[in-house]
């Protein structure tokens, strides 16, 4: 019987052009994304993160030690241009032909168009709607105007697990049972978590915020919430007297209860805008830099956003609080 399994093993290995004697060699992005992976590969392998989560992936340049790390990597997995143009370059001029997966360029992925205007207009559809809600993908729309955030809708995190687990199966066929399992195994925690989410979010989704940067539009999409605008389509650590302007007049004409800021650009950045202005701040974060980068990592980034959004938007008081 061990030679039998040897044997199947040994053939594996000719017929997949990809089979490494153990595991592979896997290099993740950003924490969303590797605590994705690291759920499939659970009881495998770790795999490893090359941007931790309390550094923005935008405008971001790769030191030479990271450079060396996408050298030895068998499996690379990023969101791609859209998102980490600093790795552009380095992918292009690597020696080694590593698999490489852009999960924008992936096609059971739903893509939105990034926004191209701080305010947004009014949803009036519900949730069930967006089955068939327009999307977007590579024939229709310049992936550059894509929105990167694609980590964000709980349906794309399925679809991510899955497609990592066909890749996986590929490179190391010997623990393909287990990636598969474990592929299960994520999304069917993934409905359960989301089914609680959209309990927590259902009172507050006609409540109008705002957020610092324009990247959670998946997730707002997704549990229909009534985000209004954001300072910026792009994070961006200066703000214009202009801009700064439009925004209180965007807090002020929607009302917006509460406005998100995130932990990875600087606090001063919303304060100093605030002054004077009546608004509740939260505090929203789309890569987790709190959370402990693991098979549960995801699970624990959308029950933060939901809870954050609940906490700072779930206060009959706060409305009135405005209108003085
Ligand atoms: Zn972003």
């Amino acid at each position: 019987m061990r030679t039998f399994i040897a044997l199947l093993t040994f053939l594996a290995t000719l017929v997949s052009p990809y089979a490494y004697a153990k595991p592979p060699n896997v290099l993740v992005s950003i924490a969303p994304l590797h605590s994705i992976v690291s759920a499939v590969t659970e009881g495998v392998f770790t795999p490893s993160l090359l941007i931790p989560a309390g550094q923005s992936p935008h405008h971001l340049s790769l030191a030479p030690s990271d450079a060396q790390r996408l050298h030895k990597a068998d499996f690379i997995l990023w969101v791609g241009p859209s998102l980490e143009n600093y790795l552009v370059r380095p992918l292009d001029n690597l020696s080694r032909a590593p698999v490489v997966l852009a999960l924008e360029h992936v096609a059971s992925l739903t893509i939105l168009p990034q926004r191209e205007t701080i305010e947004w207009p009014e949803h009036t559809h519900s949730h069930d709607e967006h089955s068939d809600h327009a999307h977007l993908h590579e024939h229709d729309i310049d992936l550059l105007t894509s929105d990167p955030h694609l980590w964000l809708s709980p349906k794309n995190a399925a679809q991510i697990a899955q497609v990592v687990s066909e890749h996986l199966v590929l490179l190391d066929p010997e623990n393909s049972l287990r990636y598969l399992k474990n592929t299960q195994d994520f999304q069917a925690r993934l409905k359960q978590v989301d089914t609680n989410i959209s309990n927590v979010l259902s009172d507050i989704k006609t409540m109008p915020y705002m957020v610092f940067h324009d990247g959670y539009q998946y997730f707002e999409q997704y549990y229909g919430l009534n985000s209004v605008g954001a300072m910026h389509l792009h994070p961006d650590s200066s703000l214009s007297v202009k801009r700064a302007h439009q925004i209180r007049d965007i807090i002020q004409g929607r009302a917006a209860v509460c406005i998100f800021k995130e932990p990875q650009f600087p606090d001063a950045m919303i304060t100093n805008l605030l002054d004077g202005v009546a608004i509740k701040v939260g505090v929203l974060d789309p890569l987790g830099a709190n959370i402990e980068p693991g098979p549960s990592g995801y699970f624990s980034l959308l029950e933060q956003l939901s809870t954050n959004l609940n906490a700072c938007l779930n206060d009959p008081t706060s409305q009135e609080d405005r209108s003085e």
